[in-house]
């Protein structure tokens, strides 16, 4: 493999304007807040309708009284972008897993055609950018490159992208910027040189530490590289990173896995992502492979594996703080948090997704297509100028109460129902909390309380007695986390016999 080294590159301009004030080696240590781009609408399946009874016990709980529908929409309104995604689709070759909108350019990374292909794709990126008009004037606090392979794009190519993206929006000096990497892809030089343009964190894609797995997955990179990868991001004293691996892959072993979780402890990321595989329409797995039958785990496999990564990496000092996402104190994703939180995100590039003002938009996710789609947002005849998807309807109330309950319950912050009854109303918060109850009862359900650790059904009664003083719900881990979408569902069909 070959490496570019940039180490006469200058930082981009944005970076340099901040220097004084940003001290990229030093590890944030407050408790701060990306898709999960494999989280999201997709993992929910309602089930079946339960009876709703009249919550004569609920009537000690005082949920506020919601603002109305209009005072709704205008606090959504008020509530502008903070946060920018902008996606990389570069990728040597296309595991055999993957569905995401990626360009497979080879392994030859250097070749003058794959340069050339990535300085239009950036032309492109910034094109857009440009032709956005910001709702206001605050600057980002999180940016996250994603793809895709972000870190095959040179640091040159990156510092044209961060100034435009500064010089359109700002970005704020202490924001977190996030790159995905993958090994094979990066040494220390060249990671520097992308930490010299203001990027302080990155994701990495190991996927597993057992070599045959990662040929059988299509990885392009092999044990060898994931090794010099960690070793050069050590080098590199970037203040944050994150391992990403996965489980549920075909024929893993329950020894692999203890393997793989080992040596992801061993490597000392400040952050673990742990994906289950999910085996996606369209992609070679889902020609070759049937979800729960051999050579992929079976359900139980597949909650023992959950288990062990979830009691293996706490023990290892992680928190566990969102389904499948894990760090070290000060080191949670803030991107992947705003999304968590249901909260708005400006997205670039192809296929990237945004959300502006209540409305969800995505770009197109085909080359050509997303190409035209740039040149239509940017020409000066354009009726679409200023943020795309905006011309839309925004989600409604029921979709955003959806969603705050699914991204919501996927975290060990859990559902505040006192916000929740807030925003979506007494009714909306005692029907969740009632099909909540029975998994309350069987332990996987906890009230979560300000200052002291949740609590489950003990004598100190039900799940709605216990949250006259709680702050709200979560799941318990690992248990409760394991079957979140069993449990979500549930709840969603209490709130789909709302009025
Ligand atoms: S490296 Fe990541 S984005 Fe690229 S093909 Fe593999 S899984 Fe997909």
């Amino acid at each position: 493999m070959q490496v570019a080294q940039h180490s006469m590159l200058k930082p981009s301009s944005w970076f340099r304007s901040l220097q004084p004030t940003t001290k990229l080696c030093t590890p944030s240590v407050s408790n701060l807040d990306r898709g999960s781009k494999r989280g999201g609408r997709g993992l929910v399946t309602l089930g079946r309708q339960p009876e709703v009874p009249a919550a004569n016990h609920l009537s000690n709980l005082t949920l506020e009284c919601p603002p109305s529908t209009l005072q709704q929409q205008q606090q959504q309104q008020q509530q502008q972008p903070t946060s920018a995604y902008l996606h990389l689709p570069f990728c040597k070759r296309k595991c055999f897993y993957c569905d995401f909108p990626v360009e497979a350019v080879g392994m030859k990374t250097e070749a003058q055609r794959v340069q050339q292909r990535m300085q239009d794709y950036v032309k492109l990126l910034c094109k857009e950018i440009k032709a956005m008009q910001p709702l206001n004037d605050a600057p980002l606090k999180t940016v996250y490159f994603g793809g895709g392979t972000p870190s095959l794009v040179p640091p040159d190519l990156m510092a044209r992208i961060l100034d435009t993206l500064h010089h359109h929006l700002r970005i704020e000096p202490q924001a977190e910027v996030t790159l995905e990497a993958d090994p094979g892809t990066f040494d220390a030089p060249r990671l520097r040189a992308y930490m010299d343009l203001g990027i302080n964190r990155i994701s990495m894609g190991v996927q597993s530490f057992d070599e045959g797995l990662l040929k059988a997955c299509g990885r392009p990179h092999d044990l060898r590289e994931v090794y010099r990868a960690i070793e050069a991001v050590h080098a590199s004293t970037i203040p944050s990173w994150s391992l990403d691996i996965i489980s549920g892959l075909p024929r893993l072993s329950m020894d692999s896995w203890r393997h793989t979780l080992q040596e992801a402890i061993h490597a000392q990321p400040s952050h673990v992502s742990v994906y289950d595989l999910q085996v996606e329409e369209g992609t070679p797995f889902a020609r070759w492979f049937s979800p729960g039958s051999a050579p992929l785990p079976d359900d139980d496999n597949t909650a023992t594996m959950y288990a062990a990564a979830s009691a293996t990496l706490q023990d290892a000092g992680y928190e566990h703080y969102e389904v499948s996402n894990y760090a070290r104190p000060g080191h949670r994703s803030q991107h992947n948090q705003v999304y968590w939180r249901c909260l708005p995100c400006y997205g670039f590039g192809l296929g990237a997704a945004s959300y502006v003002e209540g409305r969800r938009f995505s770009r197109p996710a085909s080359m050509p297509k997303y190409k035209q789609w740039v040149e239509d947002f940017a020409s000066p005849d354009s009726k679409s100028r200023g943020v795309p998807g905006l011309s839309q309807p925004p989600d409604s109330q029921e979709e955003r109460m959806l969603d705050a309950v699914m991204l919501r319950l996927r975290t060990a912050d859990g559902l505040d129902m006192r916000s929740f009854a807030s925003e979506y109303g007494a009714d909306a918060a005692r029907r969740a909390l009632t099909a909540l109850e029975p998994h309350f009862q069987d332990g996987l359900v906890l009230a979560v309380h300000e200052g002291r650790a949740p609590t489950g059904p003990t004598n100190l009664g039900s799940l709605h007695d216990q949250l006259v003083n709680a702050r709200g719900v979560r799941l318990a881990d690992p248990d409760g986390f394991l079957l979140s979408n069993h449990i979500i569902s549930d709840v969603f069909a209490a709130l789909s016999a709302l009025e």
